[in-house]
Formats: C-alpha cells, sequence, structure tokens
C-alpha cells in the first residue's frame, strides 16, 4: 500500500515524505475524517509529526488532487482519499455521519442547471441531508 502512495506522489511531481505518506494512509483507512481527527491518526502512529506539518501535507495534496476537501454546511471540512469520480455525499443531520454516494449520472457535473446565465459548468455537488440508520433507530426506541 505504501508504495502506492509513493507512485502517487510521484505522479503530482511530489516529494515521499513521511508525513504525506501517512496521511495519505490515514485517509485511505479513514475517509471524511476532519482535520483534528487526521491529526491524532497520524500522530499514533508518528509521534513527532507536528500539527502544522499535517495541515501543510493536506494543503499539498488538496492543491495536487491527490485529496478531496469537502465542507458540508455548518460541519468541518473534511478529507477523503476518492477523487475524481464527482462523487456526492449523504450526510446525517442528527450525529454527521457522512457516506459516499455514486455521481447520479456517472459524470461531472451530474446536473444540468436550469438556467447557466452563460456559465460553463463543470461540477455540481450534491448533499443529500438526511438521519442515518443508526440514528434513525435511536430515535424509534427513544
Ligand atoms: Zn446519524
Ligand atoms: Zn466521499
Amino acid at each position: 500500500m505504501t508504495s502506492d502512495f509513493e507512485t502517487q506522489l510521484r505522479a503530482v511531481s511530489l516529494r515521499v515524505t513521511r508525513p504525506r505518506l501517512a496521511v495519505l494512509a490515514a485517509l485511505h483507512d479513514h475517509p471524511h475524517v476532519d482535520t483534528d481527527r487526521v491529526i491524532a491518526l497520524v500522530r499514533a502512529d508518528h509521534p513527532t509529526v507536528s500539527h502544522q506539518a499535517i495541515y501543510d501535507v493536506l494543503r499539498a495534496l488538496t492543491d495536487a488532487g491527490l485529496v478531496r476537501r469537502i465542507q458540508p454546511a455548518g460541519a468541518t471540512a473534511r478529507y477523503e482519499r476518492r477523487v475524481g469520480d464527482n462523487h456526492h455525499h449523504l450526510v446525517c443531520r442528527s450525529c454527521g455521519a457522512i457516506v459516499d454516494v455514486d455521481c447520479a449520472t456517472g459524470e461531472a457535473p451530474c446536473l444540468d442547471a436550469p438556467g447557466d446565465h452563460g456559465y460553463v459548468v463543470d461540477e455540481a455537488e450534491v448533499v443529500y441531508w438526511g438521519t442515518c440508520p443508526a440514528c434513525a433507530t435511536a430515535r424509534i426506541s427513544q
């Protein structure tokens, strides 16, 4: 797995560093986590990596397109490794759990705007808000 991450870093001309590999590994195992959780995951295995280094890595990986940053309204920014497929997200209003949903049509921008006002639309970001199964069950049993 690590060698995959090395290949991906080299493909976008980023130097292979331990913090970058650690962040990619953390996001591979834990999609849709916020910065604090990434820091906790990375530092569990690499206690010497600083918070600032992890912030910098997240920015570099996002800028390079290896990591996608999503930010549902009212939530902290989350990061994920699944990039480039225009997938969308289900978000639980109650607990904030996030699940991937495939693109509704298979390719960006997914939805046609009823009026584009002359804009060239390349992306429609869809967030499906609702209640996750765990929260729905908890509600019924209350
Ligand atoms: Zn929930
Ligand atoms: Zn996702």
